[in-house]
């Protein structure tokens, strides 16, 4: 994954990706007619003003893209804020139709029709969806705090008298609030209980701890900590109130179709609606299990020797999985394995000529920051649109002081060859790989705005393509294992459309995951967790990766010996972290 810091409402799901992009800028646009560059230095302009409005708007989201003029504003989620949005959606929309899109060249294309989305996807959320009134973990602030005070964009200094300013408006924060929620879904207001106590240490020590570090005055001092203690109490209070809430009847978890179908609409930007990504998705799981059963049957006399198979399928892929994860490494090796593999990663991408890898910009392999939730497992931080000379890291968490079983089923979980797909993943060619190619490009557009879908569909496709190339040496137990963790994203997909558009129960779910996906019951139950307090995300993974998938094969067809690897993906990446229907579209009208 890549690490997002969601703060308010709904803006599109992308927040710390690096990135900007534009694609070549070609003078030919897709109706085949000249670009005109008065229209498109106009649009230029446009989109530059669309950017410092949007900051204006949405300050929480402008410091995390390390846009920084707006630090000390707090967004109060009244009434009065939800009318300025929407006039600031209708003014830009507005504005937008002054460009005619087929005038513009490619880039300036994508970019207008991502704006477009943004702003369709935000009205929609405010007049449609209505997530501040059900949602209470939508109102969080201590991980934006959290966010200033451990990224070290500023001197120290700064960043703490900008989050005092910011602390001020903390108690009218959580007032504006507690006077948004309607109907709280019970999910929701667990997860905005957990979520925000366990936020308040940030308010109750991180920040008192920065003070201390800081050449502030003492009555400086003084009034800052006055300042956190009161914000804690908002906290606290707002918690409380959710304890006490009862006697109502709470939303439904579900999202229900219609509002799902036009949430993947927005958030996805397919070509295929909702209902058509899950049908291609139990199809492939289908085809999934019928290779898994074949590798399995293959490799049985070698682990197993003469001992019977087991009659059911299902069963016995379980077992050859099983059997192949008790191939993992140490608890204290974790990271050191991770580091070894990038440089072999990258050797063999030049060795197969699969892209070009830019290694001016290395990638940097730390210990997972504490603020970031604590989850175990591997993320990508990049630095902001505004900041593209700060570092990328590959944040890998650590397994220290973890009860011994918990390692040994974590482990077994990223064993010996789920490991190094996971690199593949995370870093090389996956995202890392692709928010360099993201980087080069001018359009700031497509890095705020980018495409989820895109962006993990790509790290997943990156995953078969190495294994196609012979990644692995082609041995069957690599292959398994990769399609045990591919049928991961499918199940995602199948898990997320059946819970939220149909009725799928807990123990369906949990049957699904544990028997057709080969999960561990807790890790099933985590997934369980996740769907019924997120909707549609699941589904940007498996959706990126088939539409990225059939953009291929569709150009290996039509393009015969032509086809050239290597170019497609160069060509594909250049586009920046669009949505792959528009990067289609234009890949294929050459
Ligand atoms: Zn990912
Ligand atoms: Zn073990």
């Amino acid at each position: 994954m890549i690490k997002k810091t969601l703060l308010y409402l709904s803006f599109p799901l992308i927040a710390l990706m690096s990135c900007n992009s534009g694609g070549t800028d070609s003078k030919n646009n897709r109706s085949g007619s000249v670009a005109d560059d008065a229209v498109n230095t106009g649009f230029k302009n446009y989109s530059d003003q669309f950017v410092t409005a949007l900051w204006v708007q949405e300050p929480e989201w402008a410091t995390q893209m390390g846009y920084h003029k707006f630090d000390a504003q707090l967004t109060i989620p009244d009434e009065a804020t939800k009318q300025r949005t929407l006039a600031f959606v209708s003014a830009q929309l507005d504005s937008l139709k002054a460009f005619d899109p087929a005038l513009l060249t490619p880039s300036h294309q994508t970019d207008y029709r991502m704006i477009e989305n943004y702003l369709k996807f935000r009205q929609w959320g405010l007049q449609s969806l209505k997530e501040g009134e059900w949602n209470p973990a939508t109102y969080n602030v201590t991980g934006l705090i959290a966010f200033m005070l451990s990224e070290n964009y500023a001197p120290l200094k700064n960043r703490v008298t900008d989050c005092y300013k910011r602390i001020l408006q903390i108690p009218a924060y959580y007032e504006a609030a507690k006077q948004q929620l309607k109907n709280p879904v019970e999910e929701l207001k667990q997860l905005g209980i957990d979520q925000n106590e366990g936020g308040l240490y940030v308010l109750d020590k991180d920040f008192i701890d920065s003070l201390a570090h800081t050449d502030l005055s003492a009555q400086e001092k003084d009034s800052m900590r006055i300042a956190a203690q009161r914000a804690a109490a908002a906290v606290k209070a707002y918690v409380a109130h959710l304890r006490s809430w009862k006697g109502y009847t709470p939303r439904d978890f579900r999202l229900g179709k219609a509002l799902y179908d036009d949430k993947f609409k927005y958030e996805i930007q397919s070509s295929l609606t909702a209902e058509q990504t899950y049908t291609a998705a139990l199809a492939r799981k289908q085809y999934l299990h019928g290779e898994m059963a074949g590798i399995s049957r293959q490799l049985w006399k070698k682990y197993f020797g003469d001992a019977a198979q087991p009659a059911d399928t299902l069963a016995l892929i379980g077992k050859m999985i099983d059997t192949l994860s008790a191939s993992h490494v140490k608890p204290d090796g974790f990271q050191a394995a991770i580091e070894k593999q990038l440089p072999e990663l990258i050797r063999f991408i030049r060795e197969k000529n699969l892209l070009y890898i830019d290694s001016t910009k290395p990638l940097v392999v730390r210990k997972e920051p504490a603020y970031m939730a604590g989850v175990a497992g591997a993320s990508i931080s990049a630095p902001g649109p505004y900041d593209k000379g700060g570092n990328t890291y590959y944040n890998v968490g650590s397994l220290a002081g973890w009860p011994a079983a918990k390692a040994e089923s974590y482990l077994r979980e990223y064993n010996h060859y789920i490991l190094q797909i996971l690199n593949i993943h995370e870093a090389i060619p996956g995202h890392y790989t692709q928010l360099v190619y993201a980087n080069r490009s001018p359009s700031i557009i497509k890095s705020i705005l980018g495409n989820g879908a895109m962006v993990e569909g790509w790290a997943v496709y990156t995953e078969q393509m190495m294994l196609e190339n012979g990644y692995g040496n082609n041995e069957p137990e690599m292959w398994l294992m990769w399609y045990k963790w591919h049928l991961r994203t499918v199940c995602n997909t199948i898990l997320d459309y059946s819970v939220h558009a149909g009725q799928m129960s807990k123990d369906e779910a949990l049957r699904l995951l544990t028997k057709e996906a080969f999960q561990q019951q807790a890790e099933a139950e985590g997934k369980w967790k996740r769907v019924s307090v997120t909707s549609v995300q699941l589904t940007s993974y498996y959706s990126g990766y088939q539409a990225i998938y059939d953009l291929r094969e569709t150009l290996k067809k039509r393009m015969g010996k032509k086809f050239d690897l290597r170019a497609f993906h160069e060509q594909f990446l250049s586009y920046g972290s669009a949505p792959v229907k528009y990067i289609s579209e234009l890949m294929l009208q050459q």
